[in-house]
């Protein structure tokens, strides 16, 4: 159990967009934060200009902002190491003051003819061991490392003696990040000792990995955050998802809602061995996340993937649309697949009549006279039922006994196809239901109709 008030960081380098590793170390950093009461702060390591965009930084603020994870300092200015050379100087002279570092004039290693001077720390060689939250005790030998460089001149300090500086400055308790950066950490800790600054605790967490155990690329469809926003993922099943890369909550439980990780998350339970990345996992989740939505909910985030036609009904036509929630809820994985349901033609026929082609209303062999025979039947079977009534379960149970008689296929599957215009589609008694009486029965007479010609 930590003492005194927990501060943990996220610092991204806006080199690229905001991935799936990048968010699950943000969403750790969060949760041990939130868990113990404490504050995360946000940080841009931007020290490669070449690299950095202000449109990465964007996007990993958008994928931020979409998982839900605040941060405490972001009301200030945003701490990025691009715009702190003053107070990286400062620090580099002090240490060359105390004689801690030296300047050293030499020869450009990429170009010997040219000089450079440098920033060298002095070595004592000495073997440095720090405790990780995760690995445990952890030893580097830092004689091989020599006097380390911090600095290719005194405005430029090298990425190492930024990240020690600011983690000091912002009195970061707490350092989470990926098992990457383990070899860096005795390169920092020995800044840090020379600068005189306490020592935060480290906790390295695993590299996530690809189903093959490579580490994960795009190719097992790590892509950016957004992406996944703009195909329809819930937030919190992302959340949900990315929390388990890596952490278990010691039982076999694994829907959680944020609020419920950041009671149950804890360092203990974070694994050293890589993490793999599953996609099915995460579209299983989204699909019990999705369940869980309010109706309201629901229907706001399908309406925002459906073109404008279905867009229209869905918003003009209350009934209709509440109706079609329960099917929808078992069909969709994520939103976008309500977008492709509306492209084949699927939702469309619960606001429209469909154009019905009538050589395909009859069931494999039966003849013409018999499907309309059927037709008939049905429809003044289903008149009975009062508008009210006119559900699921009482369509079913009207049509039923005639069905089961007749043959369920010669009877239900022209009905169902009368109904939706679609070879495939819902059984006909929830598209009735969803429809309802007025324009069930108005499909089924057209149909009586054309058949009739
Ligand atoms: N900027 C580094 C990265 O994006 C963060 C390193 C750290 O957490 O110390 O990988």
């Amino acid at each position: 159990m930590p003492q005194g008030e927990i501060v943990t960081r996220f610092p991204p380098s806006p080199t690229g967009l905001f991935h799936i590793g990048n968010a699950r170390t943000a969403l750790f950093n969060w949760l041990f934060a939130r868990h113990h009461g404490g504050k995360i702060l946000l940080r841009f390591e931007d020290t490669d200009r070449a690299r950095s965009k202000s449109e990465y930084e964007q996007n990993i603020r958008d994928g931020l902002a979409w998982l839900g994870l605040d941060f405490d300092n972001v009301n200030e200015t945003p701490w990025r190491q691009s715009e702190r050379g003053a107070v990286y100087r400062s620090y580099l002279e002090r240490l060359i003051a105390s004689g801690n570092a030296y300047l050293s004039r030499e020869r450009a290693k990429d170009d010997p003819g040219r000089e450079v001077e440098l920033v060298r720390l002095r070595s004592s060689g000495k073997s440095i061991t720090f405790h990780d939250e995760v690995r445990g005790d952890i030893t580097f030998d830092t004689a091989e490392l020599g006097d380390l460089v911090i600095a290719r001149n005194i405005d430029d300090p090298i990425y190492h003696f930024a990240v020690v500086v600011d983690d000091f400055e912002m009195g970061v308790t707490h350092v989470i990040r990926g098992e990457d950066h383990i070899s860096n950490t005795a390169r920092q800790i020995l800044i840090q000792e020379a600068l005189g600054f306490k020592q935060p605790s480290y906790a390295h967490i695993p590299l996530i990995l690809g189903p093959d155990r490579s580490k994960l690329s795009k190719r097992h469809g790590a892509t950016a955050l957004t992406d996944y926003r703009d195909r329809g993922y819930l937030p919190e099943a992302l959340v949900n998802y990315l929390a388990l890369l890596g952490w278990s909550p010691g039982d076999d439980s694994e829907g959680f809602t944020l609020t419920e990780l950041v009671r149950r998350f804890d360092l203990s339970r974070v694994q050293k061995s890589g993490a793999i990345f599953n996609r099915e996992k995460l579209d299983w989740l989204n699909r019990e996340h999705l369940k869980a939505l309010s109706e309201s909910d629901f229907l706001a985030a399908t309406i925002g993937f459906l073109p404008g036609r279905e867009r229209s009904h869905f918003k003009e036509k209350e009934n209709i649309t509440r109706a079609l929630v329960p099917i929808l809820r078992e069909r969709l994985t994520i939103f976008s697949d309500a977008r492709e349901l509306a492209e084949r033609g699927e939702l469309l026929y619960f606001f429209e009549d469909p154009v019905v082609d009538v050589s395909l209303i009859s069931w494999k062999e039966t003849p013409r006279e018999k499907t309309l025979e059927h037709l008939q039947k049905a429809t003044a079977f289903l008149e009975k039922i009062e508008e009210h009534d006119f559900d699921i379960k009482s369509i079913k149970q009207t049509l039923w006994d005639y069905a089961e008689k007749e043959g369920r296929g010669s009877v239900l599957w022209p009905i169902r196809f009368v109904l939706s215009g679609k070879e495939k589609s819902p059984d006909p008694f929830t598209i009735a239901a969803v429809i309802g009486k007025e324009a069930t029965l108005r499909r089924l007479r057209g149909a009586i109709q054309a058949l009739g010609q």
